[in-house]
């Protein structure tokens, strides 16, 4: 398993030189900056006895990221460092505050419990929000907006939801969204739930699951990898995306809404994009500045799906 999972990321990140290389060094233009997209100018001045204080104060923030879900975070094989969208933008936190990020994985299932239990300070996992998910922990404002889609190999007779149903098998993360959409949704198809998305993806490709649905961006990346594979139907569900912190910490999550509004106003965000996003998609960026907290519960409503 592990080996097998080695070498779909040594396959990605073979695809993602070439398409670098490709689209040419945009770093050779001067800009010292690294790779987060950018850099924020002023480092912040935490007010005493915020999260932010501590964290300053101990010189580094842990980050919970997906290690296996390209092109948001994924293990880079060659240097062992994580990289992706949500790795970027949590490299322009810690720049903000001036500490040093240390990534640490964080899967569907066990990105509540981190923050409750302290392992991270923030999740950063392509991570909806939810307002059941709000009940529990606190979220900066919307950084990125996905929609469900369902992913499928190529000359499956699957065109969308409505064609799985009996003696269809369908793959999601364990703890994500998609438990509920999916039994709601395609209550007849068998559900398999794994830990990772890349299970689901060894799945799809040795034909264990007739389909894989998740997030756009999460299939895209598994598009990149197997051409072979794609998205079939309507978008099922539209999944804002928020920077978690533990329940309580509203300070923090302010703090959180400011970089990510600062990320939109500077062009980090239009980067970010660019590099992780569009140069794969070919849609132009459009980040959610538009959107509130409370628009992202219009957006992902709980009434029946969570
Ligand atoms: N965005 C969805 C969620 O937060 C699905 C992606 C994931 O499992 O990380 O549940």
């Amino acid at each position: 398993m592990r080996g097998n999972k080695r070498l779909w990321i040594i396959a990605l990140m073979m695809v993602l030189a070439l398409v670098a290389a490709a689209c040419g060094d945009d770093e050779e233009d001067g800009d010292t900056g690294d790779d987060t997209g950018g850099e924020t100018e002023e480092t912040y001045e935490a007010p005493e006895g915020t999260p932010m204080a501590e964290w300053q104060e101990e010189g580094s923030v842990t980050i919970g990221v997906k290690f296996d879900v390209p092109p948001f975070g994924f293990e880079n094989p060659q240097s062992g460092e994580v990289e992706g969208f949500d790795v970027d933008m949590g490299n322009y936190i810690a720049d903000r505050l001036g500490v040093e990020p240390e990534f640490i994985e964080a899967i569907s299932d066990n990105r509540i419990p981190f923050l409750e239990d302290g392992t991270a300070d923030l999740i950063l996992s392509t991570m909806t929000i939810t307002t059941d998910r709000d009940a529990e922990i606190d979220f900066s404002r919307p950084y990125y907006v996905a929609q469900g889609r369902i992913l499928v190999p190529e000359g499956s007779d699957i065109a969308g939801i409505e064609d799985l149903g009996q003696g269809t098998s369908v793959c999601t993360a364990i703890g994500s969204t998609y438990e509920a959409t999916l039994t709601d949704q395609a209550p007849d198809a068998q559900l398999d739930l794994v830990d990772g998305y890349s299970e689901c993806f060894e799945l799809l490709q040795n034909g264990s699951v007739d389909a894989v649905s998740t997030d756009d961006v999460i299939l895209t990346g598994m598009v990149i990898q197997d051409e072979s594979l794609q998205l079939v139907g309507d978008p099922l569900t539209t999944e804002p995306y928020g920077v978690g912190v533990a329940e309580g910490e509203t300070e923090a999550a302010d703090f959180l809404s400011e970089t990510v509004e600062m990320s939109f106003d500077d062009g980090t965000w239009d980067e970010m994009y660019e590099e992780w996003v569009g140069q794969h998609t070919g849609e132009d960026p459009q980040h959610p500045s538009e959107l509130t907290l409370e628009d992202a519960y219009e957006l992902f409503p709980c009434d029946e799906t969570c």
